[in-house]
């Protein structure tokens, strides 16, 4: 017999993966089975495979644990590139569909929170507290052919200066920054606002304990969400990057694509400026978004995902 550390095809390894996975017991979930299973079987195999040792597994574990603590499952997991590659299975899919086309989508992030004030074509997005650069964000929302639609809900989020969110950040309004506009007639939607900072994240924090021991940084460039929606058309979850960030294609969330980079533009015309009733040169940004039509109602909703509201604030 010859003695060997590689005992992932053992009988006795086989069986032991079989029954932690619950494959031996007649109730539970069938699809939970599945994944158990391979989940278990690519991380047995990974140990042996890497010769992970105990003080690396325990470490590990006990990561595990304080992450979950720290409530950064969320951050770590854009900052791994599961909610890119995520993004990049549904173009796939999208693609095989014959359904590609319209303005690309992007990562959500953990940070919107269900609703904000809808406003009729326009809407002011501070509480006039934030400190910042005036911003004036628009845009149209069309049809793959191009035609205007009215009546879409164009639902923005953005952080402050600071990069910071409202509700997350307890120094800041409710809603602070976070509009639902619903497009006029012409499929055009105007928000008045600051200009958003990016962010790092949190200095110290589990997330960033791992990203250090990549040699990584955790920093996103200034950036806008968008979810927009209209009965009919598919669900779109996206944001935008402003041009000349220092990470605009260096974020650690892998979110830029390059169709969502905007050129903000800032506008210096004094009368242009009173005309917005701005105080100061302000940035104007401008994205319009191409919705892309559905009959699957499915697709017309953004997807399922535990989200922050106000009322539990
Ligand atoms: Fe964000």
């Amino acid at each position: 017999m010859t003695i060997t550390t590689n005992i992932m095809n053992t009988d006795h390894v086989k069986e032991l993966l079989h029954k932690a996975a619950g494959l031996d017991k007649e109730t539970g979930s069938a699809r939970n089975k599945q994944i158990m299973h391979r989940l278990l079987t690519d991380i047995y195999t990974m140990i042996e495979d890497l010769d992970i040792t105990p003080e690396e597994f325990w470490q590990g574990v006990n990561y595990l644990n304080e992450l979950g603590a720290n409530g950064e499952a969320v951050l770590l997991a854009p900052g791994l590139g599961f909610d890119h590659f995520l993004d990049l299975r549904e173009d796939a899919k999208d693609a095989l569909a014959g359904e590609l086309g319209g303005t690309p989508r992007t990562i959500e992030g953990p940070l919107y929170v269900e609703g904000a004030p809808l406003s009729d074509g326009e809407a002011r997005m501070d509480d006039g507290q934030s400190p910042g650069q005036e911003m004036w964000l628009h845009g149209q929302v069309l049809d793959e052919a191009g035609n205007p639609l009215a009546d879409a809900i164009v639902d923005i989020w953005h952080a402050d200066k600071k990069g910071g969110y409202s509700h997350f950040d307890p120094t800041q309004s409710e809603f602070n920054l976070r509009r639902r506009i619903k497009t006029d007639s012409e499929g055009k939607y105007r928000a008045r606002s600051i200009v958003p900072s990016g962010y790092g994240c949190p200095p110290g924090g589990s997330t960033m304990k791992v990203l250090e021991s990549l040699g990584r940084h955790g920093n996103r460039p200034a950036h806008i969400h968008y979810f927009v929606s209209k009965p009919g058309y598919k669900h779109l979850t996206t944001q935008i990057n402003l041009a000349g960030d220092e990470y605009t294609y260096d974020d650690f969330a892998f979110a830029t694509r390059d169709e969502l980079v905007v050129e903000a533009v800032e506008v210096t015309d004094s009368k242009r400026i009173t005309e917005k009733g701005f105080k100061d040169n302000y940035l104007d940004v401008e994205f319009n978004i191409s919705l892309m039509q559905t009959s699957d109602d499915e697709k017309q909703n953004k997807h399922a995902r535990a989200r922050a509201a106000a009322s539990q604030a």
